[in-house]
């Protein structure tokens, strides 16, 4: 491994690991600082879903191609049970998987907890309990969502209810979001993730437990409360200098669904990639054209799903071809094309506002000014 100092990165999430092993790849150190006592900690042992729709080949293979083992417990998902607002039931198929059901939080098995196991082993310093403010020297902001753009709230438990993959799409359970019930191994987590009316939080959870409870009769032992942010606002640049943002910090997710571990991983990765080999410019290329074209599909769609309403929840999940594989209805949706493009221009682009707070000192890792180039410059 190299003598030069170590490439530094804040957070130990799914980006700043993948970073991490990127720079290691590369045969550089990195040093991650992690604000709490472990990896995981913003999680709570949920489960959640690591897509596999937007490309045609599997996520585990293009992680495996970025050095990211899947040593983590991943179920493939190939049936989902879909409630439109009505309580109408509607099975979807997938011949390969969907999604891979992953557990979020610091115990053994879970995504966060191999990441970790796997950056250990191949010689990455992680400091926990240690805030990083800032990168005096460069480096990769890794530290999650900075606002909420859509909350998950619900319950984790155990049950001996059979394993189920559940949704339920309807403005009074999740208004403009959707709520899901995930059941697997004995353990379930059942939320409501909103994309409005955030105050109404505990109101939407109780609906949730409600229907599903009539609609599948919910049994939980020991429930635990949980919940989290999401922040899906496309940057217009995600480099200051030396300093490069990646997974949430950066505003890289899924505006349509919240799903962003894929674009956690992806864009921690390029990161790290692009520092280690000396070419942070390299960086903005990738993500631009790896991850813009789907962030600006998924808003256009996210435009067009807000203003369906539950009637028109209804109508689109009728619209689902019997027999249909639901991987591909999916992955066409996700395609990037370019009236997408063009409507997300004229008006689903609203989410893309630059995060700026403009700090004195511009190694700040909060600061997006442009003042840290100019003193570069001069
Ligand atoms: C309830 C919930 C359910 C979700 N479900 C799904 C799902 O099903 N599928 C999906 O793909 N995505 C899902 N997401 C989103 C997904 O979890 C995130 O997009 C992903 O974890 C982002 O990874 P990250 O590395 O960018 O950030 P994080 O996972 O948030 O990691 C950031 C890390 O940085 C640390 N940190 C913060 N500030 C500092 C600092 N100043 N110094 C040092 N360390 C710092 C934090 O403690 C944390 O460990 C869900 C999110 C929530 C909240």
């Amino acid at each position: 491994m190299s003598n030069k100092p170590p490439i530094e990165i804040s957070g130990a999430g799914p980006a700043g690991l993948a970073a991490a092993l990127a720079v290691t790849a590369a045969g550089q150190r990195a040093l991650v600082y992690e604000k709490r006592t472990d990896v995981g900690g913003r999680f709570h042992g949920d489960f959640q879903g690591l897509e596999n729709w937007t490309t045609k080949g599997d996520v585990l293979e293009e992680l495996s191609s970025l050095g990211i083992d899947a040593g983590f417990e991943h179920v493939p998902v190939h049936e989902i049970v879909c409630f439109d607002p009505a309580g109408t039931a509607n099975t979807f198929r997938s011949r390969q998987p969907l999604y891979y059901l992953v557990r979020r939080g610091v115990q053994p098995g879970s995504l966060d907890h191999a990441l970790k196991q796997q950056a250990l082993a191949a010689g990455v310093e992680i400091r926990f309990d240690t805030p990083a403010s800032h990168l005096p020297y460069g480096g990769v902001v890794t530290e999650g969502p900075r606002r909420a753009d859509a909350i998950a709230a619900g319950y984790l438990f155990d049950t001996d209810m059979a394993d189920g993959i559940y949704a339920v799409i309807s403005d009074e359970l999740a208004p403009k979001g959707y709520a899901y019930l995930l059941i697997n191994q004995g353990h379930g987590t059942l939320a409501s993730c909103l994309f409005e009316d955030f105050h109404n939080e505990r109101m939407y959870v109780d609906r949730c437990i409600e229907f599903f409870d009539r609609h599948i009769g919910l049994r939980m032992e020991n429930p635990r409360r949980f919940g989290g942010t999401g922040n899906f606002s496309l940057p217009k640049t995600a480099r200051k200098g030396n300093i490069l943002y990646a997974g949430e910090a950066a505003g890289f997710q899924d505006p349509l669904f919240g799903f962003g571990i894929r674009w956690a991983l992806l864009s921690g990765a390029a990161a790290g990639q692009a520092l280690a080999t000396g070419d942070p410019g390299q960086y903005e290329k990738t993500w631009k054209q790896r991850l813009r074209p789907y962030h600006k599909t998924a808003a256009t769609n996210r435009w067009f799903y807000e203003r369906l309403g539950n009637r028109g929840y209804r109508l689109t999940l009728q619209h689902f071809p019997k027999g249909g594989d639901v991987r591909d209805w999916v992955h066409r949706a996700y395609a990037p094309r370019l009236w997408k493009r063009a409507w997300y221009h004229l008006a689903a682009s609203r989410r893309t506002t630059p995060l700026l707070n403009p700090h004195e000192d511009c190694d700040c890792t909060w600061c997006r000014c442009k003042r840290h180039m100019k003193i570069q410059a001069t």
